[in-house]
Formats: C-alpha cells, sequence, structure tokens
C-alpha cells in the first residue's frame, strides 16, 4: 500500500493519517513545526514549505503526495510535481491562493459570486464601493482564512480603518451578501474520474470562523444544484481528491464564496456520520484505490474547538458524542478538536445538541439558536 507525503502537519494531515493507518498506508508530514500534531501518525520532515529542497527530498520518500493546506509555495508544490504524483492538481491549488483568479475562474465557468472589483489603492477602493455599494468587504487577495484579512464597510468611517489593516496588501472588494444561509459541498473525484459527492452541510460562524456544521440539512433541489457547481469546477481542473466549495444562500440560489482543494472543516462530521470519511475518500482517490460511499448513516452536527477545549467528561457521557482532540496546545483562535454528535434522528441530535451546547458555553447556546429547529 503507498506511501503518501503530506505538504502540512496541522490537524487535516493527522486526521488524513488516522484514516489512512487502516488502509495500510503510511505518512511522511513536510511542516517546519517540531510539534505538528499530525506527526503522530507517520514520520516529520521538518523543513520549510518554500524549501524547495526538501519538497524534494519528500518527494524522494514517498509514492504520491497531497497536502492539508491551500497556501502550499507554488515552487514547492511543481518542485515535488515533477518527481511524483501530487493530488488536488497544482493549477487547482495556484487558482485557489487567489480570490480575484478564483472569482475569475468560477465566473467564467458561469458560477454566481459575489460581485467583486480588484483593488490595488485608494481610488481603486472608492471606485469599486461606488459601483458596489454599502456594505461591502475589502479582503487580501492571498493568505486570508478563517476571516482573517477582512474588514466589513458598513460605512465611510470604516474606510481608513480598513485601509490601515490591509491597504499594503493587494485586495478584492466583495459586495456585502445578506445570505439566508451559508453551506458548503463536499466532493470527491477519483484518478478514474468517478465523482461522488456528500450531503450538503449547514455552517455557522463567529467571527470568520467556522463553529457549527449541520450535516444533510437541504433539499434535493439546492444538493442537486451544488452538485452541478462542483462538477463544472471539478471538470475545469481535472481533478482527483477532494475539492470543497463554501456557498452562500440566497433566494435559493448558491454563490459560491470559496473553493478549498482538500479536506475541509465542515466535512469533519464524515468521520462519525458518513458511510466513507472525507479523509479515507481523499486518501482512495489519490491512492487510485475505489472511492467508499457518501451517503450520511445518521444525523450529525459538528461542533468546533477554537482555543480551548470544553470538559471532556462532561460532554461524553452524552450519547452519541464524537470526541477528536488534535493534540495542539491551546491559544486563543486556533483550532485545537472539535466534536461530532450523532443520532438516529433530528429530535435526538436538536436534543442532545441543546446539553452539548449548554455545557460548552461560550457562544454556542447562541450560535445553535442559528441552526432552523435548533432553538429551545
Ligand atoms: P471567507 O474567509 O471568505 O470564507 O469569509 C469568512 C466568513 O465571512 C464567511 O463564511 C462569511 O460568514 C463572511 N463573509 C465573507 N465574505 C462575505 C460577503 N461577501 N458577504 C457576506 N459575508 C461574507
Amino acid at each position: 500500500m503507498s506511501r503518501v507525503g503530506v505538504l502540512g502537519g496541522g490537524q487535516l494531515g493527522r486526521m488524513m493519517g488516522l484514516a489512512g493507518l487502516p488502509l495500510g498506508m503510511e505518512f511522511v508530514f513536510l511542516d517546519p513545526s517540531r510539534d505538528a500534531c499530525a506527526a503522530q501518525l507517520g514520520e516529520l520532515l521538518q523543513a520549510g514549505f518554500s524549501d524547495i529542497e526538501a519538497a524534494r527530498t519528500l518527494a524522494g520518500m514517498v509514492d504520491v503526495a497531497t497536502f492539508d493546506f491551500e497556501n502550499v509555495p507554488r515552487d514547492s508544490a511543481h518542485a515535488l510535481a515533477e518527481l511524483k504524483p501530487l493530488f488536488p492538481p497544482p493549477m487547482a491549488l495556484g487558482a485557489c491562493q487567489d480570490r480575484l483568479e478564483e472569482k475569475r475562474i468560477l465566473t467564467e465557468l458561469g458560477i454566481s459570486v459575489a460581485p467583486n472589483y480588484a483593488v490595488s489603492s485608494r481610488t481603486d477602493l472608492l471606485y469599486g464601493l461606488d459601483q458596489l455599494g454599502w456594505p461591502s468587504v475589502l479582503k487580501t487577495r492571498r493568505l486570508g482564512y478563517d476571516g482573517k484579512g477582512q474588514v466589513v464597510l458598513r460605512d465611510p468611517e470604516d474606510l481608513e480603518r480598513a485601509w490601515q489593516a490591509l491597504g499594503d496588501d493587494e485586495l478584492i472588494l466583495e459586495k456585502f451578501i445578506p445570505f439566508e444561509a451559508e453551506c458548503s459541498l463536499v466532493a470527491v473525484r477519483g484518478q478514474d474520474r468517478e465523482t461522488r459527492y456528500w450531503p450538503l452541510a449547514r455552517n455557522v460562524h463567529h467571527e470568520g470562523i467556522l463553529m457549527l456544521s449541520l450535516a444533510d440539512d437541504f433539499d434535493a433541489e439546492l444538493q442537486a444544484q451544488a452538485e452541478v457547481i462542483m462538477q463544472s469546477v471539478l471538470d475545469y481542473f481535472d481533478y482527483a481528491g477532494v475539492l470543497t466549495l463554501e456557498f452562500f444562500l440566497q433566494d435559493g440560489q448558491l454563490l459560491v464564496n470559496e473553493m478549498a482543494p482538500r479536506v475541509h472543516n465542515s466535512g469533519h462530521w464524515t468521520i462519525d456520520g458518513a458511510e466513507t470519511s472525507q479523509f479515507e475518500n481523499h486518501l482512495r482517490a489519490i491512492a487510485g484505490l475505489p472511492l467508499g460511499g457518501t451517503s450520511a448513516t445518521r444525523q450529525s452536527l459538528m461542533f468546533n474547538w477554537i482555543g480551548k477545549l470544553p470538559d471532556a467528561e462532561k460532554l461524553l457521557s452524552i450519547p452519541g458524542l464524537h470526541w477528536h482532540d488534535y493534540g495542539k496546545s491551546s491559544r486563543p483562535g486556533r483550532k485545537i478538536g472539535h466534536a461530532t454528535l450523532t443520532h438516529a434522528n433530528r429530535a435526538g441530535l436538536i436534543e442532545q445538541a441543546q446539553r452539548v451546547a449548554a455545557l460548552a458555553g461560550g457562544h454556542f447556546p447562541a450560535l445553535m439558536r442559528q441552526l432552523p429547529g435548533f432553538s429551545a
């Protein structure tokens, strides 16, 4: 069975490792940190992501390679791909590293996105605001994640503060979408182009960070709409591996907010609530193995643990709760674990979810009320 090289040794790499060991796979993770949390699942090649020689060394140690974050430097990805198969394709990686390029490609494919303008000067910003109106969202084109590198412009008073914070970077101004819901579709495509989709998840964010993902919460029509969009993106990149699309839902229509060429936080529920997890299917796809089924086997709601873990002992007394500690040190704003609550039916899921939210505390009780049917 394959030796898999992973650029990045964070929690996504770690969960790939957890899924891959039973398949008989072995892992080498390239990461600059000695404490990379994936390292417990394989060998650690400690090196910087822009270290081209290290990328080549990794290629020499494995049969196939992938990555667990999308900001892998282009040159490292290409150096690796010259020596060993790298999935998803480096072209998709490049497109997802620049919000403007990403939106250009999606628009070319006929997919709806938030109207937007490139901004590299104050003049561009004023022009964009004139066209899009208020509120709008100013974002860095590159290296933004979890709401970092973005500011909502609600009135002219926000302008100077936003420019001071972001003006040194290349930017994109997007129209603010007053969405009814946020959701995401995780799909996997094999090297033989066979494609499978997990059910859409409804996502709730707080300050730009994903906090809750409720699996399988939309009707077949919206699922079909999302799958059509996904199919055209997968075809465009001649993709292999897992791809995630994040959507805004407005008036029954899906607008793509972002694509992630990798396994995704909103797909973590698949470990405990789907026939095959996103991690296992990603590995099957890149290793050229047949894909597993993607149906939900039960109702699932994922809670993300940000900054610090709640009391595991108390939470584990709740039936159907599955605990995932990433083995990372606590730090404000850092994703250090998650739990997925599962139940055979929706009513039971709601009842137990209220207990989880009460015990986890913080923003969870309020955030959970954003899920239709979950308010007490
Ligand atoms: P992003 O880093 O682009 O995924 O943005 C993080 C979160 O900010 C999203 O999940 C939304 O909740 C919010 N957001 C981003 N862009 C927009 C937009 N154009 N309109 C409304 N909300 C947005």
